[in-house]
């Protein structure tokens, strides 16, 4: 049984949905203080005189969802190095091979948990400061907006606090210069260690178990990186550069096959191979059993899968107008908005057979 990055998707909503949980209620707490008195004179003043409290509020809220997001990222990253462990004993098992060792070494397994913990402490900062930075910015812009006579304060506040229920706690920065939102930002961290883990497991398992050699399968769908390496063969572990080796037959002792191998496992992740959400496992290989896969016609396009990366942002993004909304009103057209894109997800998903993912239409990703 093959593992690949994709596979640890579930352990990252659990994480994720500790800081989803932790942005609801700030934009509800920015709702709630900003909503008191707002048709009466001296709300601006009453207001900034309540910043204090605000702090306070978002101050309280960071030591608890440190230490539940720390344990669910170890718990995470522990549960994916599981997984590839066993996923590569099964492999083993099947083919009637012993597994190797009891335990494997968990220090990858630790560097990355580490490693997780450092990546949330942007997220910490965040959501202290941008909410008091939104608060400031709401007060300001009603005032304004009502001097002007255009529209009333309430209508002022509200398309305020719209803008940042919009993108939610914001700012955060991928190495590739895109922007993500809080709670898809901690997804992909999570995603991203535990397929490491996951995968790291599994090659650990087949070289400790004697295995040098594995494959790469070939879901389909293929992002344009992994597209090359589908159905290659891949040396666990050794030197660079593609080449034909002459290898015992894996179960007819006297013969002997060429295999060639297209170049080790990390010099193709050093090009982008099984990077974060990829779908491509690899499987141990063995001379003159195995038969290299090829994509299966009619496979999920790379666009398609895209396209309903888009739908689900825009389902969070108005289900976070919702909480925003001051009045009924503003409640009910976020709620029509937020089922029309979940009609075009039904539409989409039953026309690519692709699986919907109903976490990743949550804005608390999981509950
Ligand atoms: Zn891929």
């Amino acid at each position: 049984m093959a593992v690949s990055p994709g596979d640890a998707e579930h352990l990252a909503a659990a994480v994720a949905a500790e800081f989803g949980v932790a942005e609801q209620t700030v934009i509800e707490l920015l709702r709630d203080m900003l909503t008191p008195g707002i048709t009466r004179p001296g709300w601006a003043r009453a207001r900034t005189a309540a910043s204090g409290l605000l702090r306070r509020s978002l101050q309280r809220l960071i030591p608890g969802l440190r230490q539940r997001a720390a344990a669910a990222a170890e718990h995470a990253v522990t549960e994916a190095h599981r997984i590839g462990d066993r996923a590569a004993r099964a492999e083993l098992d099947e083919h009637h091979l012993p597994p190797g060792p009891d335990d494997l070494d968990t220090t990858p397994a630790d560097r990355l948990i580490r490693a997780l913990d450092e990546d949330f402490e942007p997220a910490y900062a965040r959501i202290l400061r941008q909410p008091q930075d939104v608060y400031r910015d709401v007060i300001a812009r009603a005032s304004a907006g009502v001097l002007e006579g255009q529209i009333t304060r309430r209508q002022a506040a509200q398309r305020a606090l719209d803008d940042f229920a919009n993108r939610g706690v914001s700012g955060f920065v991928d190495s590739r210069g895109r922007n993500w939102e809080l709670t898809a930002y901690i997804a992909m961290a999570v995603r991203t260690a535990c397929g490491r883990a996951a995968v790291q497991a599994h090659a650990d398992r087949l070289a400790a178990a004697g295995h040098q050699l594995v494959y790469v399968g070939a879901p389909g769908g293929s992002c344009p990186l992994c597209a090359p390496w589908e159905g290659k063969v891949l040396a666990l572990a050794g030197p660079p550069g593609a080449r034909d080796i002459r290898l015992p037959h894996a179960t007819r002792a006297l013969h002997t096959v060429t295999v060639h191998v297209a170049g080790s496992l990390m010099e193709a992740r050093a090009v982008g191979f099984q990077h974060a959400n990829c779908r491509h496992g690899i499987s141990l290989y063995l001379p003159g059993v195995t038969e290299l896969p090829t994509a299966p016609p009619g496979a999920y396009r790379y666009e398609d899968l895209q396209q309903q990366r888009y739908l689900e942002r825009q389902v969070r993004r108005w289900k976070r107008r919702e909480l925003a909304a001051m009045d009924n009103e503003g409640r009910a057209a976020a709620r029509l908005r937020i089922r029309g894109y979940q009609a075009q997800l039904r539409e989409l998903t039953r026309e690519t057979g692709q699986r919907r993912k109903p976490e990743r239409e949550q804005i608390d990703y999981a509950h």
